[in-house]
């Protein structure tokens, strides 16, 4: 595996392989990998003669200073990881190879980055936009890589490509689960022993809404159910979990059809916040 801090080498190393008409794989990471993030680069590794993974925890996406600095790192263990997956090129630039010049382009999504997560956390999305247009830039990659477990993400960067005309083509990977069904994620890292195990209460409130939605439940009864058992779990807080529209994430409060509405879901458990989702067409 090739492995480069810097833009103008990596790019060059890039140049040289596309003129051997290499495909090109990117799937963008903040690193202390799972097998979440590993399942992205087994994806492009199927579909890509070359898969590039960053690793790059980009400050501006973090609305709040305390999450930045307790982010999980592990890079030497992240580098035997994709090594052992046979990714083949890793990016791990410093900030100031990112940030060498201040950054002022802000961007607006209009409604889609003023709900959900992006009430929550202000400015985030235009952290990842600004990001990860540098990145598109930077690999300029035919496929890009990302997971459903970021949802709003997804749709995020998918206008972002519309708008801005990257010619990269985005894929999107399913979410990895634990056995018990706790979404993969490297905050999990930071859970306690027993803050570990209320985690699960996101994917049970998830699995038991769909279920009641799909047995004819309304929404605003089950949302109830989920604030209430929240309410009644020591550790936990709930900052939302609402019923969308897969494609716009405008809020909803009842099913139009099972194959076009998702549940998404952001709480706290201890002192670490998570995020899950479920569409309710599996
Ligand atoms: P992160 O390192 O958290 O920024 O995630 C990097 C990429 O991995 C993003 O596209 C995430 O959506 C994706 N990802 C994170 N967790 C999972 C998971 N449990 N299953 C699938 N993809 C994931």
């Amino acid at each position: 595996m090739e492995i480069f801090t810097e833009i103008e080498p990596l790019r060059a190393f890039l140049n040289g392989k596309r003129i051997q008409q290499a495909s090109i794989g990117l799937v963008p990471t903040m690193g202390a990998l799972h097998k979440g993030h590993l399942s992205l680069i087994r994806a492009s590794k199927a579909e890509n003669s070359l898969t590039v993974c960053s690793i790059y925890i980009n400050p501006t996406q973090f609305n709040n200073s305390a999450d930045l600095e307790k982010y999980p790192r592990n890079v030497e263990v992240d580098t035997e990881l994709l090594k052992t997956e046979g990714c083949d090129v890793l990016f791990i630039p410093p900030n100031s190879e990112m940030y060498a010049v201040k950054d002022h382009i802000k961007f607006d999504f209009g409604r889609l980055d003023k709900v959900l997560e992006g009430e929550f956390r202000p400015g985030h999305f235009s952290g990842v936009a600004l990001v990860v247009s540098k990145l598109f830039n930077i690999v300029q990659a035919d496929r890009a890589y990302f997971g459903q477990k970021d949802f709003q993400q997804l749709q995020i960067i998918s206008r972002l490509v519309e708008e801005l005309k990257f010619p990269v083509k985005l894929k999107s990977v399913p979410i990895e689960r634990e056995s018990d069904g706790l979404a993969m994620s490297s905050r999990n890292q930071r859970l306690s022993v027993s803050d570990r195990k209320k985690a699960v209460i996101l994917f049970d409130s998830l699995r038991n809404s769909k279920a009641k939605l799909k047995s004819g439940t309304a929404f605003p009864e089950i949302k109830q159910e989920v604030i209430r058992s929240f309410n009644e779990t020591v550790g936990v807080k709930l900052e939302y979990f609402e019923l969308a529209d897969k494609k716009n994430l405008t809020l909803l409060n009842n099913v139009t059809s099972f194959d076009q509405v998702i549940l998404l879901i952001a709480a706290f458990v201890g002192g670490v916040r998570l995020i899950d989702n479920m569409l309710l067409e599996d």
